[in-house]
């Protein structure tokens, strides 16, 4: 037996990853490109290929350190966001940020407000630094602004809005983001999750108020691996004033992004007409699959990111009756949402094997 660990990490559950597609293959016996995974919202049309140009190039140069403070893709990513450099903190995928805001805020007797359905990393960190969760219940499967505001006491340190939000899809309206934002007290960190925000049509403006430096208990997370297809590389980064950043920064390592995650990023910043693709092959799978949903008589949650939720009923079979079809997507028992299973929009040819693989699922009890 090892030695006793610490009680937070000996009572922490561990975090169920979307299945890779080479486990399943060597699983069912067959050739992983044989294996479609629509699991863990990635992007289907690949990386930017001015992202994989970069790499090739960057490749030679592995035996030496990244660049710790990654001046030029700062540089080029303040220039993007209309913000300065000192505004930004980059991470090993928005994750390590969320960790970060841990080792800054959480600990025993601090409180993190968080809503039902929310992505599975905000409770692991909060359970990790020994701090107490505070679940404020959903309202139609989104965010309850009103009810998280209520919930907030002299205690709480941190607050996580994901929008849109993993699992449900869900975005909050603007304006109410906005309000909810002048509201949080200077006390509380209020961090806004916006992995999928690239994917909406009209983002809230919450950017604007960090350019004014108007807002220090506020902090953004975004990340390379959604929309800029490039999960494989983990790069995520946080906005917010240089003070907060700088504060988030001690407790980051020196070479936590590496040098092929920043040579790709600053590429991928460059490929405008790929993230113009992107956006408009996952709105068109939205529509084919709440389309399809809506022919089949399936429950489904309206979605503005790269997923959408479907109501399938014994969630877990369905998916392990789809994966033998070699069609990979995420059961939800873990979220509390057991009867749905969560599909990560693909290509047009992806969304209609998937969907063929779910009918066949359902028709087989
Ligand atoms: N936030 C949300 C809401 C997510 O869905 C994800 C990815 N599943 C992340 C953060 C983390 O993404 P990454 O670490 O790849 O940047």
């Amino acid at each position: 037996m090892p030695p006793p660990v610490n009680t937070a990490l000996a009572a922490l559950p561990v975090y169920q990853p979307g299945r890779p597609i080479e486990e399943v293959a060597r699983e069912l016996g067959r050739c992983p490109d044989e294996i479609l995974k629509l699991a863990s919202n990635e992007n289907p049309l690949g990386p930017s290929p001015r992202a994989l140009r970069a790499l090739q190039e960057a490749l030679p140069r592995v035996n030496l350190y990244p660049d710790g403070n990654a001046f030029y893709l700062k540089q080029r990513l303040a220039a993007h966001l209309e913000v300065q450099p000192a505004n930004l903190l980059l991470g090993n995928g928005s994750n390590e940020l969320i960790e970060l805001v841990g080792h800054a805020y959480m600990g025993p007797g601090v409180e993190v407000v968080v809503s039902e359905f929310c992505f599975a990393v905000y409770p692991l960190v909060t359970q990790l630094f020994g701090a107490r969760l505070v679940t404020v219940p959903a309202k139609r499967y989104g965010h309850d602004l009103d009810a998280m505001w209520a919930a907030i006491t002299p205690r709480t340190r941190v607050v996580f809005v994901a929008n849109p939000n993993n699992p449900t899809g869900t975005t909050v309206p603007a304006g109410a983001l906005e309000r909810f934002a002048d509201a949080v007290p200077p006390h509380v960190l209020l961090v806004v999750d916006e992995a999928y925000v690239e994917f909406l049509d009209s983002p809230p403006n919450l950017l604007a108020r960090l350019r004014e430096g108007a807002q220090s208990n506020l902090l953004l997370l975004r990340t390379f691996s959604k929309i800029y297809g490039l999960a494989g590389l983990r790069l995520g980064y946080g906005i917010g004033v240089p003070e907060l950043i700088a504060l988030l920064e001690k407790a980051r390592q020196p070479f936590n992004v590496n040098a092929l995650a920043q040579a790709a990023a600053l590429a991928a910043l460059d490929d405008a007409e790929h993230v113009r693709r992107t956006r408009e092959n996952n709105a068109q799978g939205l529509r084919f699959f709440e389309a399809a949903f809506r022919r089949i008589g399936l429950e489904f949650i309206p979605s503005a990111a790269n997923f959408i939720l479907v109501r399938v009923g014994e969630g877990q079979r369905v998916f392990e009756a789809m994966q033998r079809q070699g069609v990979i997507v995420r059961p939800m028992g873990g979220y509390g949402l057991g009867e749905w299973v969560r599909i990560t929009i693909g290509t047009p040819e992806q969304n209609e094997r998937c969907l063929a693989a779910l009918q066949n699922a359902l028709a087989v009890r």
